[in-house]
């Protein structure tokens, strides 16, 4: 892993933003670099990832049924967009994030989201409708319900690593 510290952020100007990059090997993936800074005075936080190869453009969709599903690799760029259908879309763009996680940790995120959202929102029925498909994923993750996942990237900089994801053109 590199490391540079005392660069200027961005956003607050001060010499307090830390660059890391890490390589990462995955299998049935390839090389993958993993960029990331984080400021420590403005607490400002980016990351992406950069496959060393050339990818096609892609959609993945996965079936998360069992706790065993929990555990599947996935690689989310920047560029990518996450769909769970009745659930959540995160688009992409210049403020998403790229990220080497697992099933587990994108519902995880995905809960942090809702809950942000749920926590700013005034209206009771959102409040309610938050609160649902908050119960929803914590169900998912005890492996007691299933939801669908898919993942799309015009870069195809993304995937889900299990033989129980569908791979597709885009
Ligand atoms: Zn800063």
């Amino acid at each position: 892993m590199a490391e540079l510290t005392g660069e200027t952020c961005n956003l607050c100007n001060k010499k307090t933003l830390t660059l890391r990059e890490e390589e990462l090997d995955i299998p049935l993936f390839g090389k993958v670099y993993v960029f990331s800074m984080e400021c420590s005075s403005c607490g400002y936080r980016k990351s992406d990832i950069e496959p060393a190869e050339k990818k096609e453009p892609c959609r993945y969709t996965l079936e998360v049924s069992s706790e065993a599903d929990l555990n599947i690799r996935i690689i989310k760029s920047g560029e990518a967009t996450v769909k769970i259908p009745h659930i959540i879309t995160i688009e992409s763009g210049p403020a998403a994030n790229g990220y080497v996680t697992n099933v587990e940790g994108l519902l995880q995120q995905v809960k942090g989201v809702i809950q942000s959202t749920m926590d700013s929102e005034e209206d009771s029925a959102a409040k309610k409708k938050a609160k649902n498909l908050l119960k929803k994923l914590d169900a998912v993750l005890l492996g007691r319900e299933t939801l669908k996942i898919i993942i799309e990237d015009e870069t195809g900089h993304s995937a889900i690593i299990s033989e129980k994801a569908q791979r597709s053109k885009l």
